[in-house]
């Protein structure tokens, strides 16, 4: 059995995170696991520069809560760290720290965030791949705390524990994983392998406040009043995605790990702590359709072109695009040129990642989706 604990969290308040953070370590057993003497690691989810209200990056004070907690269990040598999306440069991660509250989190506590753009190519758990470039604080950490937002999101369904780990990946070079597994399921799988390589010692989930809708940066916050816990990312997630009210939607990640005998089924689960809340009109993105022409029987030769038809895909609003070319950089298919200080994506070579979508910091890039009287 697989503990995945629940504590209740109405706000980000560090009277209330305090004591939920006790509760989870001693639940957890990480009282006795982390060592005065570890180097930990707070795998924070810092996807782009946008404030802790805006619900796209774990929130500063749980960050703070864990702090807090490691340094009363005696440890010294704390690190806030992830590989946001954009270039992996210390001035372009100072900025994300800035923004998210983290900058603040760190001097107040004296933990430090990471400013070290290195990365060392390790060798791959699951085989898929040979190896993988991962950021030098994870590989020299001796605890990792993974500390994901709960967010849906445009091409995996969901953000939680496993998605939260691409961040391991140093910036521009996750565009490339995009664009070597374009097929959902082989970026599950890769997106497996990855977690299982770097392997963090659990996985403490922001749903105090989560994000619905266009997510993981185009969506709109919800408070979801709970910090989920587990050691097993994978049950972890099963109970995220019942949170969000995601529990039967085609999730690949889900999907591939039962797959893989990674998660066992429901019975694998043991939920300690407070009731889970659950939120079965929580929004999901845009894209996550239902794949409706598996029901074609016949007309299947159809499905190809009606699926490339009907499929969401990104689209610029040009009212809203300030040209900064953000997007253009993220993009795997290097499909996205920007002229005359507006984005314009050629959509021939588009594998419809919605990286661009992720990345746009002034929310230009929509989800456009399949209108049957636009036809
Ligand atoms: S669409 Fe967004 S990311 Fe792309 S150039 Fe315009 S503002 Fe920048
Ligand atoms: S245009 Fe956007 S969705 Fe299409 S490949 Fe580029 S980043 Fe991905």
């Amino acid at each position: 059995m697989s503990k995945v604990h629940v504590v209740r969290a109405d706000e980000y308040d560090l009277n209330i995170i305090t004591p939920a953070v006790d509760e989870i370590f001693s639940q957890l057993g990480l009282d006795e696991k982390i060592k005065p003497d570890m180097r930990v690691v707070l795998k924070v989810n810092l996807l782009m520069k946008r404030r802790p209200d805006e619900a796209t990056t774990t929130h500063p004070a749980l960050a703070e809560g864990v702090i807090n907690k490691l340094k009363s269990l005696g440890v010294r040598d704390i690190v806030i760290a992830d590989s946001p999306g954009g270039p992996y440069l210390a001035q372009h991660l100072k900025g994300i720290y800035a923004a998210s509250g983290m900058l603040d989190v760190a001097e107040r506590t004296g933990a430090k965030v990471n400013l070290d753009t290195g990365f060392r190519e390790v060798a791959a758990a699951g085989g898929r791949v040979n190896s993988f470039n991962i950021i030098n604080p994870l590989c020299d950490a001796d605890f990792i705390i993974n500390m994901p937002k709960l967010k849906t999101h445009g091409m995996t369904g969901m953000s939680g524990a496993v998605k939260n780990m691409f961040g391991s990946i140093p910036g521009l070079m996750k565009p490339e994983l995009h664009m070597r597994f374009p097929d959902k399921r082989d970026f599950a799988n890769m997106l497996i392998d990855l977690f299982m390589t770097v392997n963090p010692s659990v996985s403490i989930t922001d749903a105090v406040v989560s994000m619905e809708g266009d997510g993981p940066s185009g969506g709109t916050p919800r408070k979801t009043g709970m910090i989920i816990s587990s050691c097993d990312a994978f049950a972890l997630d099963r109970v995220l995605a019942r949170v969000i009210g995601m529990e039967n939607a085609k999730i690949e990640m889900l999907e591939e790990a039962e797959r893989r005998g990674l998660f066992r089924g429901e019975e694998q689960i043991e939920l300690a702590g407070d009731e889970l809340l659950t939120y079965p009109d929580f929004k999901n993105p845009a894209t996550h359709s239902i794949d409706f022409m598996s029901y074609a029987g016949a007309l299947k030769f159809l499905r190809k072109p009606l699926m490339r038809l009907v499929s969401p895909r990104p689209k610029i609003k040009r009212g809203a695009c300030i040209g900064c070319g953000k997007c253009a950089e993220s993009c795997p298919a290097k499909t996205i040129k920007v002229i005359d200080k507006k984005a314009h994506i050629d959509y021939s070579s588009c594998i419809k990642c919605f990286c661009c979508h992720e990345m746009c910091p002034v929310k230009a890039i929509e989800i456009s989706r399949f209108k049957m009287f636009d036809l």
